[in-house]
């Protein structure tokens, strides 16, 4: 089995994010960068298959310098090597040319069997890179995966819906994404890390993939990115139970309006 992960790296969730001058964009100085939770899970499934099954697994992730330190955390966890997508045109581009530039590089490692991902990159959410992988490889694709299982050159996958809970079976190659509750992702260890600092990191541009500005273009962009309002201060009401239950009644029906 020859597995590709696609690895995100995203703002730590604990980050107070700063929106840009521009107001399109957030501002990179301090953030802490971790792989996006849902990519956690999908290197976790491919680990587990390899373990299982045999295979390769190789990790793929588009963005800067600082990107290569979610890859080696997944070389250091068990994957064998992975591809860094560096290039200036790739930061300004949107979902699809950043599908675009995964595609061309899961294609150049030649045959494949499968391609798991995030159901979303955490920060973005904008969830269509898997479905634009899945077209621009010409591969099947079942999302949000809870289970996967592989058998006989071919996968069954669970769903988790809206009360229910769906079987689906594919072909392989496929692209699958990972849901929450697919796996309880491994730490690496001391001697993962260690076996990581000599694992290859192939680093490609657009050049390399054979994609020029004009595929890479942006066709969607951001207008505009806003910060939720902040909350008000907390109010403490005083007084003994009685006294605070009724100034509570009070102010949720005169000020709040919600009674
Ligand atoms: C400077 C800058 C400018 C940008 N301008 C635009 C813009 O104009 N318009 C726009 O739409 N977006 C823009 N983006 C966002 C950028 O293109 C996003 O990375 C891309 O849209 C994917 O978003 P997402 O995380 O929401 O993807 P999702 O579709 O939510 O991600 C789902 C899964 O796809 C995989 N995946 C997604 N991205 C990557 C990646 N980079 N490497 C490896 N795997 C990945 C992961 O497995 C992930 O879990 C910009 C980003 C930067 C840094």
């Amino acid at each position: 089995m020859k597995i590709i992960v696609c690895v995100k790296q995203v703002p730590d969730t604990e980050t107070r994010v700063k929106i840009r001058a521009s107001g399109t964009g957030i501002e990179e100085e301090g953030v802490n960068w971790i792989v996006s939770p849902y990519d956690e899970f999908a290197v976790e499934e491919a680990l587990r298959i390899k373990e299982a099954k045999g295979g390769e697994v190789v990790l793929v992730s588009l963005g800067p310098d600082r990107v290569q330190a979610a890859l080696r955390n997944g070389l250091a966890l068990g994957a064998d090597s992975a591809v860094h997508l560096k290039d200036a045109s790739f930061g300004a581009t949107d979902t699809l040319g950043t599908a675009r530039a995964l595609a061309a590089a899961i294609k150049a490692v030649g045959s494949i069997d499968l391609v798991l991902t995030g159901q979303q990159g955490v920060g973005g959410d904008n969830g269509q890179v898997p479905a634009l992988l899945a077209e621009l490889l010409d591969l099947p694709q079942v999302t949000m995966a809870v289970k996967v299982e592989i058998q006989d050159g071919r996968a069954t996958v669970e769903r988790e819906i809206e009360g229910a809970r769906e079987v689906w079976e594919t072909s392989l190659p496929a692209v699958v994404s990972a849901q929450k509750g697919l796996n309880e992702p491994r730490y690496a260890n001391l001697k993962g890390i260690m076996a990581a600092k000599k694992k290859p990191i192939d680093v490609k541009d657009a050049a390399a993939l054979g994609l020029d500005g004009a595929t890479l273009a942006p066709r969607t962009r951001v207008v505009a990115m806003e910060l939720p309002p902040a909350r008000p201060a907390v109010r403490m009401i005083e007084g003994d139970p009685e006294a605070q239950a009724k100034e509570l009644l009070r102010l949720l029906h005169e000020e709040a309006k919600v009674i």
